[in-house]
C-alpha cells in the first residue's frame, strides 16, 4: 500500500535505488561483522541524499519529518543498521540547522549537504541511562572557549562521524535537567573512544563510549542558547529522533512480512501438493500482520505531517507513533519468522536479523515505557518531565 505522500515519491525512488543497489546486498555482512556501513554512507553521499534537512539555499533537500520517515523506512527495509546510522546523522543535522549561526552553516551544514560531513548525537550517559534529556557532562566557560568533561555512551556512528552534538550541563548549575547542546569535532584534542558496544541487533552502528577529557570547543559551537534544554529536546531532538526510529522499525516490519509472504507462497508440501499460502490460518495471519504494518506506517506519516505543520497535537502523536512502530516491528518480525518455519529460524538468516533489530525498540531510549508515560502526561495536561 502506498501511504507515502505523493510529493515525496520521486525522492523515495532515489533512496530506494541506493537501498536496493548498495544496502541490501551488504546487510547480512554488516550484521554479522557488526561493521559500520561505510558503503551505505558513500552511496547516499554520491546520490546527493546526505543533506535531507539542510535548507536548499545551502545545497540541501530541505525536507522535514515526513521526509525522514520516508527515508528511514525505505533504507530500513534493506538494512536497518544503515537506516539507524543515517537517521542519527539526519537528526543531528536537523538539530544543528534548527538555530544555526552563519558560521555553523558554513562549517557544518554546507559540507553535510555536499556529502562531505557526517554528524551524530551524543546524549546518553551511564548515570542517567534512558533519561536522555538529562546530562552530567560538564560545560565550563574558559575565555572564548568552553571546556567539556564527561563520558557519553552508545554514540551511534562513534568514531566515524566528523562532528557530535553533545548534551552538557553547566558546571556551576545544580539544577537537574539544565541542558545545553554544543558541537564537538572528531579531531578535537581530548576526545577518545571506548571499546565498541556490540548489540544483539542493529549491530552495524559503531555505537560506543566517547570520553571528553577537557575538550576545548569554541563558544561559536554552542547550538542555540545556554540552558535551551526543553526547546532542544522536545521541539527538535525528540521529534526527529522518534520519527527516524519509527521509520526504521516500520521498514523492518515491512521487510519481515514481505519475506514471510514470499516464503509461504513458495513453500509447497509433497503430501498435498499445496502451497503453505493455501492454509486458512496462514491467510488469516498474513492479513492481520499486514493490517498492523499499514496502521503503524499511516500513524508515522500522520504524526510527521502534524509535526511539519506545527500542529498542537503533533508531539503526542509522534511519541505514540514510535511506540506503535516499535511494538509492531517486534510482533511482526516474531510472527513472520514463525511463518517461515525452520528456514526462518536458521542461524544468520534475514528473519532472525529482523527480529533482533526490532528488539532495540523497547530498549533504545526514549523507550516505549517512557514514551507512553510522556504521551499520557501530555494528553492529561500534566508536565512531561
Ligand atoms: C542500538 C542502540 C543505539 C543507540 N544509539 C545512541 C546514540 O546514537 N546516541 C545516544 O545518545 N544514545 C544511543 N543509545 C542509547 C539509548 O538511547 C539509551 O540511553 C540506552 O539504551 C539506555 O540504556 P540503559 O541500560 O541505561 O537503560 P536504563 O535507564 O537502565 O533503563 C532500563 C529499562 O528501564 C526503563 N525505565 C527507566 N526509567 C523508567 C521510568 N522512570 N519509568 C518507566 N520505565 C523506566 C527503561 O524504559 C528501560 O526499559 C543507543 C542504544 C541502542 C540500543
Amino acid at each position: 500500500m502506498n501511504v507515502i505522500p505523493a510529493r515525496l515519491r520521486s525522492l523515495q525512488d532515489r533512496f530506494a535505488a541506493v537501498a536496493t543497489d548498495t544496502l541490501a546486498p551488504r546487510a547480512q555482512q554488516v550484521d554479522q561483522e557488526a561493521s559500520w556501513p561505510a558503503a551505505s554512507f558513500a552511496a547516499l553521499a554520491d546520490a546527493g541524499l546526505m543533506g535531507l534537512h539542510i535548507p536548499k539555499r545551502l545545497g540541501g533537500l530541505e525536507e522535514g519529518l515526513s521526509g525522514l520517515v520516508m527515508a528511514t523506512e525505505t533504507l530500513g527495509q534493506a538494512c536497518a543498521s544503515s537506516a539507524l546510522c543515517y537517521g542519527m546523522h539526519s537528526v543531528a543535522s536537523a538539530v544543528i540547522a534548527a538555530k544555526a549561526t552563519r558560521e555553523q552553516e558554513e562549517r557544518y551544514l554546507e559540507p553535510i549537504a555536499r556529502g562531505r560531513h557526517i554528524s551524530t548525537l551524543a546524549l546518553s550517559e551511564a548515570g542517567h541511562g534512558s533519561h536522555v534529556y538529562l546530562a552530567e557532562t560538564e560545560l565550563r566557560r574558559d575565555g572564548a572557549n568552553f571546556l567539556v568533561h564527561g563520558v557519553k555512551q552508545f554514540v551511534t556512528n562513534g568514531g566515524h562521524a566528523d562532528s557530535y552534538v553533545v548534551s552538557t550541563k553547566a558546571s556551576e548549575s545544580n539544577e537537574q535537567g539544565e541542558f545545553s547542546c554544543l558541537l564537538v569535532d572528531k579531531t578535537s584534542p581530548g576526545v577518545s573512544w571506548l571499546e565498541p558496544w556490540k548489540g544483539m541487533g542493529l549491530r552495524g552502528n559503531s555505537s560506543r563510549g566517547m570520553r571528553l577529557d577537557g575538550v576545548r570547543a569554541p563558544r561559536a559551537n554552542l547550538l542555540g542558547n545556554e540552558g535551551d534544554e526543553v526547546w532542544y529536546f522536545f521541539q527538535v531532538v525528540a521529534p526527529y529522533f522518534l520519527l527516524a526510529m519509527a521509520g526504521t522499525y516500520n521498514g523492518i516490519a515491512q521487510a519481515a512480512l514481505a519475506r514471510a509472504i514470499a516464503h509461504v507462497r513458495e513453500r509447497t508440501f509433497s503430501h498435498s501438493g499445496e502451497a503453505l499460502s493455501r492454509a486458512d490460518i496462514v491467510q488469516d495471519k498474513v492479513a492481520a500482520l499486514w493490517g498492523r504494518v499499514q496502521q503503524a506506517r499511516l500513524f508515522a506519516y500522520h504524526a510527521a505531517q502534524l509535526g511539519d505543520a506545527n500542529d498542537p497535537e503533533a508531539l503526542a502523536a509522534i511519541l505514540a507513533c514510535k511506540v506503535s512502530a516499535g511494538d509492531t516491528a517486534v510482533q511482526v518480525a516474531g510472527e513472520a519468522l514463525a511463518l517461515c518455519g525452520g528456514m526462518g529460524y536458521r542461524e544468520n538468516g534475514a528473519q532472525g536479523r529482523f527480529l533482533r533489530d526490532a528488539h532495540a525498540a523497547p530498549v533504545m531510549s526514549p523507550t516505549s515505557a517512557l514514551l507512553r508515560l510522556w504521551a499520557g502526561r501530555l494528553l492529561l495536561g500534566v508536565p512531561i518531565i
